[in-house]
């Protein structure tokens, strides 16, 4: 089959014909119809994060189950499924508690190193997976806990980024903050994420969800999906204006990674409020927060959010079954629909800002 591989740091995706083996255990073979190009894949060669190469990129897909084996439960061929880059092995006490984020046995979904790999080359030499999906590719083997059955009227466009990018952020305002009606919410930085967090915090009845961003495309898309305000911070300071209009949000979500606007969406809250850090910064980087007397006493929170506190069987179906209703906006997400071929050029286009995402829909 066709899939696209990271082989070197500092190199391109290029494509090649790879074998994949059949499902054993509780694996289930998807036949891929949509893969979008998250950005923390081109983490496999803009920079030396350790991740293990050749391997093939892409986790955020929507497929078909082709085949299963004989120890899966919960899926059967011809189901619609959608993978999620988080691990779980579902009974721990972590899992049990519905932590699947925070799973003491993660390794449960990979295959041993004893045993033969899931993907290879023709001489047989291993190929990793990205986060155990590998997903720029015309088939996925993943364990059964990876995927998550949808509602098969939902395109497999939109169903691909449920994986990822919204349950990151509708997951941080609904499962990690527990927005409630009438909250105020304030979300930095509108891409991908930023969107699904406004999407979220919508669905959860805030009362003001003010979009901050310094592009003003990136705003209008934020009223799409639910901004009650927005603020381009170029222009106008962000905190300032969010001190005037709410006195101090209830929620302030940072969903870029930087240390200037993880510092802002502290001084966003009120007392009593929390800020959430999304964002991933670089390797090294180091983020501070004021711990005056008066702020500790004001009794603001600051936590970091893991893939939404998401639980995956639960939550990606729910998305789904809510875009099917009309509740849940996902269409404004697919900016590009092109083919496993032009994988680099997508890059290209999300690192300059010019898409929200491009989807793999043709291989
Ligand atoms: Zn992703
Ligand atoms: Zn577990």
């Amino acid at each position: 089959m066709k899939a696209s591989l990271a082989t070197e740091v500092g190199g391109k995706f290029t494509t090649h014909d790879i074998q994949i083996d059949d499902p054993r255990g509780r694996e289930v073979l998807v036949d891929v119809k949509a893969s979008g190009l998250c950005h923390s894949d081109l983490h496999l060669i803009d920079h030396d994060y350790g991740m293990p190469l050749p391997a093939v990129g892409g986790h955020e897909i929507s497929g078909v189950v082709r085949s299963v084996a004989s120890g899966v439960t919960s899926m059967k061929v011809g189901d619609h499924v959608v993978a999620c880059l988080i691990p779980f092995c579902g009974a721990c006490a972590e899992c049990l508690a519905g932590h699947s984020t925070l799973c003491l046995n993660p390794a449960a979904v990979s295959r041993g190193e004893d045993e033969s790999p899931r993907i290879s080359f023709a001489d047989g030499s291993a190929i990793a997976q990205s986060v155990n999906v590998g997903g720029f590719a015309e088939q996925v083997l993943v364990h059964e806990n990876q995927l998550a059955v949808v509602n098969n009227e939902i395109p497999f466009p939109q169903a691909a980024l449920l994986g990822c990018s919204v349950v990151t952020g509708a997951g941080a305002a609904i499962n990690t903050a527990h927005i409630r009606p009438g909250d105020t919410v304030a979300v930095v930085g509108t891409g991908g994420i930023g969107l699904n967090a406004i999407s979220g915090a919508r669905l959860c009845g805030a009362k003001n969800v003010i979009a901050v961003d310094i592009v003003d495309s990136k705003l209008e898309a934020a009223k799409k999906f639910g901004a009650t305000d927005v603020i381009n911070s170029a222009e106008t300071d962000a905190v300032a204006a969010i001190q005037e209009l709410t006195g101090g949000v209830d929620h302030a979500f940072e969903v870029i990674g930087i240390s200037a606007t993880q510092r802002q969406v502290q001084e966003m809250t009120r007392p009593g409020g929390t800020a959430y850090l999304i964002g991933i910064a670089p390797p090294g980087a180091t983020t501070s927060f004021d711990s005056s007397l008066a702020d500790l006493f004001a009794q603001r929170s600051l936590q970091a959010v893991l893939m939404g506190s998401t639980n995956v069987k639960r939550d990606i179906a729910l998305y789904a079954d809510m875009y099917v209703q009309g509740r849940f906006e996902l269409d404004g997400l697919v900016t590009r629909e092109i083919s496993l071929s032009e994988i680099n050029e997508g890059y290209e286009m999300l690192k300059k800002g010019e898409v929200i995402r491009s989807i793999i829909t043709s291989f």
